[in-house]
């Protein structure tokens, strides 16, 4: 899968590329990301790519001409057709089955805002699958952009190391929060593991993990 991503803050990726999971999958040629900076695309001297909004208002808006130059080079560059996903905070809030979807397409660009957002005809004209990360707002684009290349690519087959622990995770069904966990020591600071986990009962531990992953399913309704 590759993932293009616009942004005017690149170095924000630079580390998160080279750890773990990211970068094994990288290395082992499963994901490609590539990193371009909007103002490569300013159409003006100072190199800027935000302007006021119009009617007034608070902040900055980031303009239009350079995003549909930036969109359509980045396109060009593999003649796989890409999903254009705009991250922003009005747009389909990221879940399970979202991450499902998005795992079934091979290339994506991500177009990370920042101050108070995009011109309005970048929506239009480009029709964007707009995706939004919670109902919160972030100072751009780039967090909320790792957010959702991280929870896609455990979908990619390879990319975990072993991929059942995708079965069990939380969300994995509607309802199924993880059931809790626990390693050595068998008592910490009088802290014991539940009896039915030492029991080597693996019946009564699958219905010991499924009352438990199930208990807490509404707590976020
Ligand atoms: N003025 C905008 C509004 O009220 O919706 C918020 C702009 S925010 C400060 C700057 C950028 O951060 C957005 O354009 C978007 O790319 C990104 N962003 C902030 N919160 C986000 C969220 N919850 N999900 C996805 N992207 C977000």
């Amino acid at each position: 899968m590759r993932f293009d991503i616009i942004t005017l803050f690149p170095d924000i990726f630079t580390s998160y590329l080279r750890q773990s999971i990211l970068n094994k999958a990288i290395e082992a040629k499963l994901v490609e990301v590539h990193l371009w900076n909007l103002r490569d695309w300013s159409t003006n001297k100072h190199q800027t790519v935000d302007d006021r909004p119009y009617g007034g208002g608070p902040g900055m808006l980031i303009m239009a001409e350079p995003v549909f130059l930036a969109v359509e080079e980045v396109q060009s560059k593999d003649p796989t057709p890409a999903t254009l996903v705009m991250l922003t905070p009005s747009g389909q809030r990221l879940n399970h089955n979202l991450v499902l979807e998005m795992v079934k397409r091979p290339r994506y660009i991500f177009l990370c805002g920042r101050y108070e957002g995009f011109d309005e005809r970048i929506r239009i004209g480009l029709n964007p699958l707009e995706v939004s990360i919670g109902d919160f707002v972030c100072n751009g684009g780039e967090v909320p952009a790792m957010v959702l290349m991280d929870s896609i690519i455990r979908f990619i087959p390879g990319v975990l190391g072993d991929e059942t622990s995708l079965i069990d995770e939380s969300h994995a069904q509607s309802g199924w929060l993880e059931y809790p966990q626990y390693t050595r020591p068998r008592v910490f600071r009088e802290l014991s593991v539940p009896d039915v986990l030492l029991s080597g009962d693996h019946q009564a531990i699958a219905a010991w993990r499924q009352e438990m992953a199930t208990r807490d399913s509404d707590k976020n309704k």
